[in-house]
């Protein structure tokens, strides 16, 4: 027997666990599930300035932690570590099959699964993920304490991340595609002064090499199309996101680029199926922005169950 909730959200970073603040506030029954723990993109996030409410910096686990202790604190039940093993989105009563033994099912499903670090698709990437290559700074910056490392990408995640392992590293060299940064300017210019942060402009990288674990880096200019080995203790990567739209795919359209289209009110076109955070489709892709589709979807989603289904048995 599945159990019965009202409104199912998956993932659990800023926008499904707004949606759940939302929705176990609205007194719907509300289950949470995570593949990992709750936080998402922003318990990868040394220190977060730009989310209101926090004139001071505020560390992204401690954010993370915040909105996860906020939705249980109204009921909902967010779920960790969980494998959903089957899933049918399609139909009026939505179900889902958990680490291949439990069934849950809703009326209204929240997917809010965000975004996952692009590779860089080089070769020796695989071999060295996780001995030598990161592509998270909160993560596994420390292992990396008195090292020379580099960083690839030159946009907000990857400069802000760099300045964040200059408390860790002896050097950063961070080796970027173009000549300029694509980061905000004032980031931009904390690192080009900064003095362990070294830059690489016009470069790209091109192979990982070593016997045990990482020790070199090949780039190629992309310009002068000059190859360099370069001596490294490890590199992070920052390159963007891809979406994260298993669940959903080949069940909604999807953009050239993976992401769902969704209505304003983040319906889809499978009726009680709701789409929030960096998943859609959507120009800016911040906290403040996920946080704000969570709600939205949250709110449609009680107004659906409202009127589709009565209130579940607690
Ligand atoms: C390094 C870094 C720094 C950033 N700094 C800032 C900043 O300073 N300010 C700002 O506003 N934004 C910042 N962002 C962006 C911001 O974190 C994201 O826009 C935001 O987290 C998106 O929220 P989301 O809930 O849509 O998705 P995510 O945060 O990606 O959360 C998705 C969740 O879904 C889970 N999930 C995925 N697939 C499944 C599945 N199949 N089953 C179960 N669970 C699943 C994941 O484990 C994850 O917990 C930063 C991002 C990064 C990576």
């Amino acid at each position: 027997m599945a159990e019965k909730y009202d409104v199912i959200v998956v993932g659990a970073g800023p926008a499904g666990l707004t949606a759940a603040i939302y929705a176990s506030r609205a007194r719907l029954k509300t289950l949470v599930l995570d593949e990992s723990v709750p936080g998402g993109q922003v318990k990868t996030t040394h220190k977060v300035s730009n989310y209101p409410g926090f004139p001071e910096d505020v560390k992204g686990t401690d954010l993370a932690k915040a909105f996860s202790a906020q939705a249980e604190r109204f009921g909902a039940k967010v779920r960790r570590a969980v494998e959903i093993t089957k899933h049918d989105l399609s139909g009026p009563v939505k179900r889902f099959e958990l680490d291949e033994e439990e069934e849950v099912e809703a009326p209204a499903v929240i997917v809010a699964t965000g975004a996952k670090p692009r590779d860089l698709g080089v070769a020796g990437e695989s071999r060295f993920k996780g001995r030598g290559i990161s592509y998270c700074a909160t993560c596994d910056g420390a292992y990396f304490e008195g090292k020379d490392i580099h960083v690839v990408g030159g946009g907000n995640s990857a400069v802000e991340e760099s300045l964040f392992l200059t408390q860790f590293a002896r050097s950063v060299t961070i080796i970027h595609q173009f000549d300029h940064f694509q980061a905000e300017a004032a980031i931009a210019e904390e690192a080009l002064h900064h003095p362990k942060i070294k830059v690489i402009w016009d470069s790209e990288p091109r192979e990982f090499l070593g016997e045990k674990g990482l020790d070199k880096l090949k780039i190629e200019n992309v310009k002068t199309k000059e190859v360099t080995e370069l001596a490294t203790d490890g590199v992070f990567v920052f390159i963007g996101y891809v979406p994260r739209a298993d669940l959903v795919k080949g069940l909604l359209p999807l953009n050239p680029w993976g992401y769902v289209e969704t209505q304003e009110d983040m319906s889809t076109q499978v009726p009680g199926l709701y789409v929030a955070g960096d998943l859609r489709q959507k120009k800016f892709r911040q906290i403040t922005t996920a946080v704000a589709d969570g709600t939205i979807a949250a709110l449609a989603a009680q107004k659906y169950v409202k009127d589709h289904k009565p209130v579940a048995a607690r």
